[in-house]
């Protein structure tokens, strides 16, 4: 098919932008490998991808997906409209699953979400082409007793989700979205209850900053936040005698048009309601909420999307808890990821060998963010590895195991990379700093598959308003499908 002249244009204004700020401090690091006729040939080996999508748009609808997901049970719920328009059918845990060769299915287990797509070739042969994100972010969520009230004022309890930076949740128009778990409609055998999702798409809430009168050394020690005492948040003024924890469970039973008596239980996650947009010179830059790690969801979704009849199974495992350890019964560390695998090794015919050979012929690629090097603040960086933002996807290792790349995956993912004609860049944390970790080296120990971390460059991780690169989402996406396809 005929490559539309504008995304040409796009890719030749992002390489021209690449060597623009290619900085030496870059040049070890970055290795600009493709040319224009090398873009073409990418372009055309994408051919799953829709043409019509330049990096803006894929951009563009990568804020369209985080806008839509405000918590990780939204995620997921994003996630299945775009499956379910695509022709996959959900699979329910508790039923007898049926699996053709080709099939597209997905399931779902709380806020944890694997979709494959079944290969041409037995799973003996081709093995497992897994891609795994997570769909959780760090931030503040609503105490199950929330509603504080005194001095006029109803505050809202939150505990703190992960290890977001909570300086960065100051004087935003917040608001909440979660699940709601209802009494249900009276049945033949008991009122089951019923699980409804909630959005609130107001500003409802609000953490004002002390004055700096009140707060003279803000600027020069940071600004500090007590978990408990100083971060709930603001409702608004309490009515006369009011009681604010009625009041609270009559906000959210109106919202759902349910009575609030049948309101039994919630998980509710504060957001920030400022929609995304693509900032900078050049529109180069995205800034939103929840980059990590609903932009890895994202690529990893669109890829499986546009892979088309594959040689070996496809899967995009999404997973809730990433930022809590995955230690759950929908994380990474649970059993979902090989419950789902074994399963459909099951319905394929294979047996207890047959399912490690196929283990074995299996490749993980997880894909969560990366940081970016901020010029800022250099000395916060290992000099040999500043990751440049548009620089394309980061290979990450860590000797200690905190990243699960090793010389040969990360090889495999350079592979995937060539293949689809994008850079990519290799990223070590400073020795003297703690690394973080994903689920790559989790996923690899419970599976015994080789896997590789990688990511997107960022900046201002767990910030509540995160930025990355336009050009360095679609190359990610690229090197995604390139994984899915070779
Ligand atoms: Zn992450």
């Amino acid at each position: 098919m005929e490559t539309p002249v504008f995304y040409r244009q796009e890719l030749l204004n992002q390489k021209e932008f690449n060597s623009n700020y290619s900085s030496s401090s870059f040049s070890n690091n970055s290795r600009m490998r493709y040319g224009p006729r090398q873009l073409l040939y990418t372009l055309a080996s994408l051919q799953p991808i829709p043409t019509d999508m330049n990096a803006t748009s894929l951009a563009q609808d990568l804020l369209h997906f985080i806008d839509a997901s405000p918590s990780p049970w939204h995620a997921v719920s994003s996630a299945e409209a775009r499956l379910l328009a695509q022709g996959f059918t959900p699979l329910d845990e508790s039923r007898q699953w049926q699996l053709e060769t080709g099939g597209r299915h997905y399931v779902v287990r709380g806020a944890s979400l694997i979709a494959f797509r079944l290969g041409s070739l037995p799973l003996t042969e081709a093995g497992f082409r897994i891609v795994g994100a997570h769909t959780d972010s760090p931030g503040l969520r609503l105490k199950p007793r929330a509603a504080i009230s005194g001095d006029g004022i109803t505050r809202l309890g939150v505990e703190v989700y992960g290890g977001p930076i909570l300086a960065t949740f100051t004087d935003r128009d917040l608001s909440l979205a979660g699940r709601v778990v209802l009494r249900g409609e009276p049945g033949p055998d008991s009122r089951l209850p019923e699980t409804r999702l909630l959005r609130f798409d107001q500003p409802l809430l609000r953490l004002p900053n002390l004055a700096i009168h009140m707060n003279r050394e803000v600027n020069e020690q940071g600004l500090k936040l007590n978990k408990q005492t100083e971060l709930p948040l603001i409702l608004g003024l309490t009515g006369e005698g009011g009681d604010a924890e009625a009041a609270l469970r009559r906000m959210l039973a109106d919202a759902l048009k349910a009575e609030a008596s049948d309101l039994l239980s919630w998980e509710l996650a504060v957001y920030d309601v400022q929609p995304g947009c693509l900032w900078g010179a050049e529109r180069e830059f995205i800034a939103d909420s929840q980059l990590d790690n609903l932009a890895s969801c994202h690529a990893a979704l669109t890829a499986l999307l546009a892979t088309e009849q594959p040689a070996a199974t496809c899967v995009a495992a999404l997973f809730d808890h990433e930022e809590v350890g995955s230690e759950s019964a929908s994380g990474a560390g649970g059993s979902f990821i090989s419950d789902v695998l074994a399963r459909i090794g099951v319905l394929s015919g294979l047996d207890e060998q047959d399912r490690q050979r196929a283990l074995s012929r299996s490749f993980f690629i997880s894909a969560d963010m990366a940081h970016a090097y901020h010029p800022n603040f250099p000395n916060a960086y290992e000099p040999a590895h500043k990751v440049k933002m548009n620089g394309g996807p980061v290979i990450k290792t860590n000797v200690n195991q905190r990243y699960s790349s090793n010389a040969q995956t990360a090889a495999r993912f350079i592979g995937f990379c060539e293949q689809a004609g994008v850079p990519y860049q290799q990223y070590a944390h400073r020795s003297d700093l703690g690394c973080g970790s994903t689920i790559g080296p989790t996923v690899a120990a419970q599976l015994g598959i080789a896997s590789v971390d990688v990511g997107s460059p960022m900046w201002a991780m767990h910030s509540a308003r995160e930025s990355a690169g336009v050009a360095d989402h679609a190359f990610m996406i690229a090197a995604l499908a390139a994984a899915y396809a070779g």
